[in-house]
């Protein structure tokens, strides 16, 4: 899938805290790619959910309230109408919410071209779904996984470096259970596509993962 200026589309899917957006986002940085997490465009959407009460059963009140959503990413923020949401959409409580919003295939239907916006400079997005549904054409498809342990360890000291007081075992339940939700939902389940490369980051350093993405990618440019 060229983009229409020539630029490749590279997604990049994968469980909760296996790398993918400290990956993708270096990937896309040493590519000259624009980078999309769409999971911050899931997370977005629950914050507003959330705040206006509206649960993710309530399905009619629910897209009726994703008429007016727009979403922003100014200099790597995140904005939401405006407001800058960049912190407030990274708590547990979105963690534990998130997954039961974005199983709702309304919502995944309305926020296909939102995702696919960008892709026509070329991308570098990472989400759930990317090589299975929104791009699947991508010129290059990763899935990035490592075990349940060392996912939740990089969960929780990124919480710590937002100055959080994360619960390692609270965010170990939280990450295999979020899993569970996402890889048994109906609609784009968490699965790798069939033409995916697959790395298991569990013993590998940040290095070594974007280096073995960056070979990938070589051979596209
Ligand atoms: O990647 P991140 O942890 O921020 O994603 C938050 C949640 O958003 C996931 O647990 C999943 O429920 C949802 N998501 C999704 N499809 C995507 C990206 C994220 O369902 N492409």
């Amino acid at each position: 899938m060229r983009s229409r200026a020539g630029k490749p589309v590279i997604v990049l899917d994968g469980p909760a805290g296996a790398g993918k957006s400290t990956v993708s986002r270096e990937v896309a940085r040493r590519l000259g790619l624009p980078f999309l997490d769409t999971g911050a465009i899931y997370r977005a959407i629950t914050l507003v959910m959330l705040r206006d009460g509206i649960p993710p059963r309530d399905v009619s009140r629910l897209t009726e309230r994703l008429r007016g959503f727009s979403v922003s990413f100014p200099g790597g923020r995140v904005t939401v109408c405006g407001e800058d949401v960049t912190d407030a959409i990274r708590t547990q409580e979105i963690d534990s919410q998130v997954s039961g919003y974005s199983a709702v295939p309304e919502l995944r239907r309305s926020i296909l071209d939102i995702q696919r916006q960008g892709a026509s400079e070329g991308l570098v997005a990472e989400g759930r779904d990317m090589g299975t549904v929104v791009f699947p054409d991508a010129d290059l498809k990763i899935f990035l996984t490592a075990s349940p342990e060392a996912r939740a360890r990089r969960r929780y000291n990124e919480r710590l470096e937002r100055g959080q007081t994360p619960d390692y075992e609270e965010i170990l339940d939280q990450v295999n259970r979020r899993d569970a939700i996402d890889s048994n939902r109906d609609v784009a389940p968490l699965k790798p596509a069939w033409d995916a490369i697959c790395f298991d980051t569990t013993g590998m350093s940040f290095d070594d993962v974007v280096s073995g993405i960056l070979g990938y990618a070589a051979g596209l440019l």
